[in-house]
């Protein structure tokens, strides 16, 4: 059965400063929204305090997919849940290698909670088959996690755990910065893979220039930590044509 994620009047403040004033959003396994917004609007606030980061405070609202009540669960257990977050800053792990580091996290989300891991051969197949998708070299799973990788390779790196993890939920915050336009593509063809009907996708970004690629069902505008505007598609080409200002100027605070 289809679950959806449901923010309801969320709100989050970061070291007692209030930053997101009540968001309310709903996304459906299989449906792509893209939450666009002028810097500091609070995009990568509303990633991190789904994904359960300590530093972000809930000070009231609702985070539920499915029947699962996000805000009570530890950022694991929210991942054991199905809910994924690729970072706008992804860090480097010096050390660890890619292929490990993905074996981890693999055994971490979808262990049944016995010790049984995935088997080395199975999981040998598996990333090997993401990693074409992706058009990633093999030898790159034998890397230290993001050490020295360009911002395309360490883009590229949080769509491959994205890829073996299949979450019901991906959030992707700007993972289109830093990327060329090659890279992009590969990138959003692999989102575009990966994704269907098992998966809700929200993609955060500030241009329109993703959404040509990964194209969205939805697309809301963050402003000043409220969703001032949301509409289909041609709301991003609106944006792309004239930017943020007029629709600020239309839907946001200053308008009331
Ligand atoms: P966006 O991702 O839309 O650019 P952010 O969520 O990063 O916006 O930031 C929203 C607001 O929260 C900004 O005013 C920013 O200065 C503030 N902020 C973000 N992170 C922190 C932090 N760690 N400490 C204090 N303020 C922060
Ligand atoms: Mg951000």
């Amino acid at each position: 059965m289809s679950e959806t994620l449901k923010i309801k009047d969320l709100h989050v403040s970061i070291e007692g400063k209030e930053i997101l004033k009540g968001i309310n959003l709903e996304v459906k396994q299989g449906e792509v929204h893209a939450i666009m917004g002028p810097n500091g609007s609070g995009k990568s606030t509303l990633a991190y305090s789904l994904a359960g980061h300590p530093h972000y405070e809930v000070t009231a609202g609702q985070a539920r997919m499915g029947d699962v009540d996000l805000l009570a669960l530890s950022p694991d257990q929210r991942a054991r849940a199905g809910l994924f977050l690729a970072f706008q800053y992804p860090t480097a792990i010096p050390g660890v290698s890619m292929a490990n580091f993905l074996r981890t996290a693999l055994n971490a989300v979808k262990s049944d909670g016995n010790g049984a891991g995935i088997p080395i051969t199975q999981f040998r197949k598996l990333v090997t088959e993401k990693m074409e998708l992706l058009q990633m070299d093999i030898s790159f799973a034998r890397r230290y996690l993001n050490e020295g990788f360009s911002g395309g390779e360490k883009k590229r790196a949080e769509i491959l755990q994205m890829a073996m993890l299949e979450p019901k939920f991906a959030i992707m915050d700007e993972t289109d910065s830093g990327l060329d336009i090659d890279a992009l593509r590969i990138v959003s063809e692999g989102v575009n893979t990966i994704k269907g009907p098992n998966m809700g996708v929200v993609v955060i970004t500030h241009y329109n220039r993703i959404l040509n690629y990964i194209k969205p069902d939805f697309v809301h505008i963050l402003y000043l930590g409220r969703i001032i505007h949301s509409g289909g598609p041609e709301l991003a080409e609106v944006l792309e044509a004239e930017g943020y200002d007029n629709i600020i100027k239309e839907y946001g605070p200053e308008a009331v």
